[in-house]
């Protein structure tokens, strides 16, 4: 399995602007780019071209599905995997095992059965996991709402196998990135009014996509998660059927 060296090369351009944007952002709103890591989002990108990816200094990887994500992690080795999407009940276990941080938690049920499958499978390790809020209200986005994730905030730190990194959100599908600007603020907001209530609550904000990550950073974003900026367009789906 060679690589590619000129598909490694421009996976390296394109990682360094990437990059060299979240930079300026950071600068703009007087952060420190360093507490910003970029996860690429690898979902439909063929194990051969995410080695090359990895190769290139992109070693966080996103995917948003289980099956699909869990296939690919053996076939790409020197990576960190998040998962990004919702995870099924009888997919929970191939997820704890597949990934090393779990961004899409967005209910108390699968807090728990995570919690109980991560006592099992990586004992005294506990799993680094995001909770999802939709802050933007999206009806066709799942995750906590605002009331539910605060209501809840007590029985999930008190998970000794999950180790609550912070928050996680989708934003609404927009038309231009500063559309995207008050779900960011919402997001961190909310962040610093629940570890006001929970100090256990990391401080990790995961929110920005291709078209906005540079408006998130702004925000206090500490991981964007960039697929179509790196890997280019992704095939349309043929379906949009449940996710996992
Ligand atoms: C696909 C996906 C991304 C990346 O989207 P791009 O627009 O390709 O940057 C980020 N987050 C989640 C949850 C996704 O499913």
């Amino acid at each position: 399995m060679t690589l590619d060296l000129a598909e490694v090369e421009a996976f390296r351009r394109a990682r360094e602007d990437v990059l060299a944007r979240i930079a300026a952002a950071a600068a703009r709103a007087g952060r420190d780019p360093a507490e910003v890591t970029l996860v690429a989002v690898s979902k439909t990108v063929a194990a051969e071209r995410v080695r090359a990816a990895v190769a290139a200094g992109l070693t966080v990887l996103g995917e948003n599905r289980v099956q699909e994500g869990a296939a690919k992690v053996p076939e790409v080795p020197g990576a960190v995997w998040h998962l990004l999407g919702p995870v099924q009940a009888n997919k929970a276990r191939r997820a704890v095992e597949a990934f090393d941080v779990l961004e899409a938690v967005g209910s108390v049920e699968l807090a728990e059965r995570l919690d109980r499958i991560a006592g099992e499978v990586r004992a005294g390790r506990p799993l680094p996991v995001l909770l999802q809020v939709n802050v933007a209200g999206d009806p066709a986005k799942s995750g906590f709402d605002e009331a539910s994730v605060e209501a809840a905030l007590p029985v999930l730190a008190s998970m000794a196998n999950l180790r609550l990194d912070g928050l996680m959100t989708i934003g609404r599908l927009v038309s231009t990135p500063e559309e995207a600007r008050p779900t960011f603020v919402a997001l961190r907001g909310l962040a610093a009014r629940l570890r006001t209530l929970e100090p256990r609550l990391g401080r990790a904000l995961s929110m920005g996509m291709s078209d906005d990550y540079e408006v998130a950073v702004e925000e206090g974003a500490t991981i964007v998660r960039v697929g179509r900026a790196l890997f280019g367009e992704r095939p349309r789906p043929l379906h949009s059927g449940a996710e996992g």
